[in-house]
């Protein structure tokens, strides 16, 4: 069965789509946690960063350019903002299918929860 990560790039579920282009697409979080708060996701289903391998370093690379591209469209960029990969159980992924999340509009704080 498809992850709701894949079924949202396939339109089996609505999103608001922010982005898109032959590599990955970017959507609003439906819970946001700033007043930015955006995913940059993989077309292809990769289940997290520990699956990635050499020949994913563009893919990689493609996420967080698309991620500065929207941080500066949403005037976060100067500020500053959050790029996160949760990753597993304890980094608090719950969605298993990579995506990067952009998070801005609000003072980060550190460490993280
Ligand atoms: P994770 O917890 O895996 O790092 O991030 C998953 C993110 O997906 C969470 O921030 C959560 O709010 C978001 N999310 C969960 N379900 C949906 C959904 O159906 N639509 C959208 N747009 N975001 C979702
Ligand atoms: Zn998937």
């Amino acid at each position: 069965m498809a992850c709701l990560f894949c079924k949202i790039r396939d339109r089996e579920i609505p999103a608001t789509f922010v982005h898109q282009d032959d590599e990955v697409f970017a959507i609003e979080d439906i819970s946001p946690q700033g007043p930015v708060h955006l995913l940059i996701i993989p077309r292809r289903h990769v289940e997290s960063a520990n699956a990635l391998g050499e020949p994913d370093e563009k893919l990689t690379g493609r996420l967080v350019r698309v991620a500065a591209t929207l941080a500066k469209s949403r005037g976060v960029d100067e500020r500053g903002y959050r790029l996160v990969f949760n990753t597993n159980g304890e980094g608090g992924q719950t969605v298993p299918h990579l995506h990067l999340h952009l998070i801005g509009g609000r003072q980060m704080q550190w460490p993280p929860g």
